[in-house]
This record gives structure tokens, sequence and C-alpha cells, in this order.
């Protein structure tokens, strides 16, 4: 029987298919081993009707490569689409745009749109992150191409023709804490609120986790297909993500020493993680997620084609192997209870009433007052002050009174100047110098434990503190609905206090 290869958008949509695409790496130069190994692979993927796409990462692990555009186009000449990671690292909100009128241009339309992992090596040193927009944002701006993008431009508005990008966004269910577990999911709603059209996971090997997700975006209704990750883990790397060296994949001590021990089962170490993979896809697919991604260091396409094979052979026995992948974290958060019976999870979430702080800070608390009573619109003390910051916006007190709030919110929050604040609604922290990425919309997909990906052990994730403040105010809930726009650039070290009052800031733009 002859298969027809599908679009990955068909693929995707279609609850009738299972879509299935194998993630390469390109290297670092442009005509290296690494990028030759791109196009021969994907070449003998283009042969495979059951392969939507080949996956193209951008700069992982903070370091310089090939950028994915240069080998998609090729690829896509050898008859496979392409799946370009799309991350917002390395590149200001111009260059965003740049690449994506030149991948429109070369009909590169599937993008996974994601934070990116920091910058860690560069030529002559660590690179500036730039971090410009985050994901959300950049996901929004691409909705936007995608609707027709209106310029203002000498008081004209300028319409943009319509681009077809179909992307996708990122979330991972691994996490160890109730305040990581619910900030991936509270930003995954923003992420598809603003158009991402599927959602893939991250790297995890526990079943009930991946059984959570499903559930926990079928209870909300987010009519998102989910994607599921599969990661041929061998030992090396297994020991590197268990000491978290690589960001948001989680291996814990006991699939560790379940690796380790293993090893003596199997004469050949390739052949036991390919099975642990292919019994991975049967898991997927009988939790009814829509596709996987298969990624893995060193992978050849008939270790590709023996996952697949081996894993429609398993399917039908998927129950049986759940078991398989019971890796919690130690005193992992669950958003379900757990069912007993299958491993996985009952439709019912476990009860969060009685979890988390029993106290704010009294900083938490004074900066919450004065917001209220002078920094809202609405707040008692809104218009007296109104009247008076339209004064001093133009007079020679505008230098004095933009120096005392920088050296007040400097002695608070590290303040960085932005002129366009969002500290408000962000539990009163900075995600200017207080977040290494500088994100105004939920976390990044790196931190472990509560701590910052970038500096663990040293930092708290600034979502995990603000989650865990607004929870204590009964207030989570609202971490799922905002929306902050990107900082302006021209307020850079003017006083947000006079935008705010002389309506320049981020509430007076999109905020759609
Ligand atoms: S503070 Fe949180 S969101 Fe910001 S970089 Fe660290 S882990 Fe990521």
């Amino acid at each position: 029987m002859t298969v027809e290869k599908h679009s990955f958008k068909d693929a995707v949509l279609d609850k009738d298919k299972f879509s299935i695409t194998w993630e390469l790496v390109p290297g670092r130069g442009s005509n290296e081993v690494d990028q030759q190994n791109v196009i021969k692979l994907a070449q003998q993927a283009s042969l495979d009707p059951r392969i939507n796409a080949i996956t193209l990462t951008d700069n992982p692990s903070g370091k310089p490569a090939i950028h994915p555009f240069g080998l998609a186009e090729e690829v896509k000449n050898l008859g496979v689409e392409t799946l370009i990671h799309f991350t917002c690292k390395d590149k200001n909100r111009n260059d965003i745009e740049s690449e994506l009128y030149a991948l429109d241009r070369a009909g590169l339309p599937n993008l996974l749109v994601m934070t990116g992992d920091y910058t860690t090596e560069g030529y002559n040193g660590r690179p500036k992150p730039v971090f410009d927009l985050d994901s959300v944002q950049t996901i929004k701006f691409i909705e936007d191409m995608n609707n027709g993008l209106e310029v203002k431009a000498h008081k004209k508005t300028k319409t943009f023709p319509k681009t077809d990008f179909f992307e996708g966004a990122v979330v991972s269910p691994f996490k160890a804490l109730e305040s990581e577990v619910m900030t991936q999911y509270y930003k995954m709603h923003q992420k598809v609120d603003v158009g991402a059209k599927y959602i893939i996971t991250q790297v995890g090997w526990d079943a009930r986790k991946f059984d959570e997700l499903r559930k926990y975006v079928d209870k909300y209704e987010l009519n998102t297909p989910l994607i599921g990750n599969i990661y041929v883990l061998s030992m090396p790397v297994a020991r590197m993500m268990n000491k978290s060296i690589i960001p948001g994949a989680v291996v814990t001590d006991k699939l560790l020493s379940d690796l380790d021990a293993e090893k003596k089962e199997f004469d050949n170490n390739k052949e036991r993680q390919l099975l642990r993979s292919a019994k991975l896809f049967a898991v997927l697919k009988g939790l009814k997620y829509d596709g996987v991604t298969i990624a893995g260091h060193g992978l050849k396409y008939e270790e590709i084609k023996f996952i697949l094979d081996k894993g429609e052979e398993l399917y039908s026995n998927w129950q049986e192997l759940v078991k398989e992948f019971d890796y919690p974290e130690d005193n992992g958060f669950y958003y379900f209870e757990k069912d007993e019976a299958t491993g996985l999870n009952t439709t019912t979430p476990v009860d969060r009433k009685n979890t988390g702080s029993k106290s704010n800070s009294l900083f938490y608390w004074s900066f919450g007052l004065v917001h209220k009573f002078a920094l809202s619109e609405g707040a008692p003390l809104y218009p007296m002050i109104k009247f008076f910051a339209k004064g001093i916006d133009k007079s020679v007190l505008n230098k004095p009174f933009t120096y005392f709030e920088y050296y007040t919110k400097t002695i608070t929050n590290e303040c960085r100047f932005c002129g366009d604040c969002v500290m408000h609604e962000l539990a009163f922290q900075c995600p200017m110098s207080q977040c290494a990425k500088h994100q105004r919309n939920g976390a990044c997909g790196g931190g472990k434990d509560g701590w910052c990906e970038v500096y663990p052990g040293e930092k708290r994730c600034i979502y995990v503190n603000m989650y865990e403040k607004y929870k204590h105010s009964g207030k989570e809930y609202s971490m799922k609905n905002r929306y902050a726009p990107p900082a302006d650039w021209s307020l850079y070290k003017t006083s947000s206090w006079l935008n705010f009052f002389n309506e320049r800031d981020y509430n007076y733009r999109d905020k759609e």
C-alpha cells in the first residue's frame, strides 16, 4: 500500500493523521560535515512518506551555528518540508521581522517559536543576549503578519499582504514545583490566545506528565494539537540532563540508574535507546497526541525508521508500556489526581487550596498599596497625580523627577531605566534586571526547582515568585489572561511614571 506524504500542517491539524518530524541540528560553519549530514539525512527522510517535516534547530545551547534558513531552502528542494526553530535570544524585533519576510518569500511557513537558551559561547567571548521580544510577543507578531501587518508611517497606515505562517509553541509539563508547572500552563494559554496553532512538549520521560498535559489541554478546551517530544537518549546525554546542563530537559536519578542497569541486558546500546523511543512513540499515540518529533544525537535514517515501525507495532499494547515511563520528580507536582489503575491521571484536579506560602512580604504589600492608591487608573490619587504629571512633563522638574524614580527603583529592583515599566504586573519584579531573558509574559522553559535557568541556586525565577505571591492573594489565574507588549525603546531613560500618566507607555499601545 502506498502512503501519501502529507504537508506538516495537514498532518498536525487533521485528527485522523499523526504528524512526524525529525529534528536535525545544523552545526557551526557553512560547509562542515554536520551541514552535509543534515542534507544527506533530509534526502533520505524525503523518501519516507511518514516524515512530514525536518526540524532545524536555531543556535541550540546558546552557541553559534549556521542559521537554519541557510539549510531549510536546500532541504525543501529535496522534497521534504521544514519546521524551523525560531528563537528570540539572538535577534531584536527588526531582525525578527526581516527574517520572517525572508522565510515567507522562500516559502518556509512552519515555525516553532521559543524563547531560546541563554547565550553561552561566541566569537571573542560570551555574546550579548538580546531577548527583545519574548515567545508570546513573537507569536503575536507573526499572527499580526498573517492577518496583514499594519504599519504607521508618515501619518498613514500601510497594510502588508498577509503571510501564511504555521507557528507553534513549546510547553514543558516536566517541572517539579506547582509554581513552575502552573506558570508553564498559564503561558501556554497566553501563547494559544495570541495565535499558536500547535504545542510541542519539552523533552521528558514521564508518561503521567504527558497525560496531564493532554488532559489539561482538553479540560480547558484549548483546541490545539499536541506533539510529543521523543529524544533518543544516550548515556552521556542522560548524565548531562540529569545534571541540568541542558536547560529544561529532565532525567531523574531513577531514570539514570535504570538506564545504567539496562545496559547489561543489551549488547547494543543503540538498540536499547531506540526500543525505549519506540515504546514512547506507542504511549504518546495511545495518549491521543497528534504527532511526535524525534530527536537525538547522531541518528541515522534507519534508526528513525525503526522507531516508527516498532512504535506502530507496539501501539496496540500501549497501556502496558506506561509503567516503563514512571519517572516522577521527587515530590513533583501533578495537576490531576493519580489514577492508580492506569498509572496516569484522573480528570479531577488536585486540591491546591492550601498549598503555597502563608504570607507575602512587606515589600510586596507596600508596593501594592502605592500602586492601588496612586499609580493605576481608577486609583483615588490618579486624577491629582495626572494633573501634576502633565505640568512636570514639559518643565525643568522632568529631569529631577525622572532620576528620583530611577534611583528609588534602582534601590528596590535594580531598575534598568527602560521607561516602560511593567513591574506592577509581575508582582513588583523587574523583568529587565531580575529576569535574565527579560520575559514580560511568563517563564521560559529553562528554570529548575524554582531557580532561574541562568542563575541556578542563586536567583529564583521571577515567575515562580509571582505565582506564589499571586496565589496568596487568590489571583494566580489572572496570569493566563494577560499580555504585555514589548518595551518601547524610544522611552529608554525617561520616567515610566510620567509616561504612564501622560499616556505614552505600553498601557496605551497595542494590548489586544
Ligand atoms: S527568571 Fe525565569 S523566565 Fe527569566 S530567565 Fe530565569 S528562569 Fe527564565
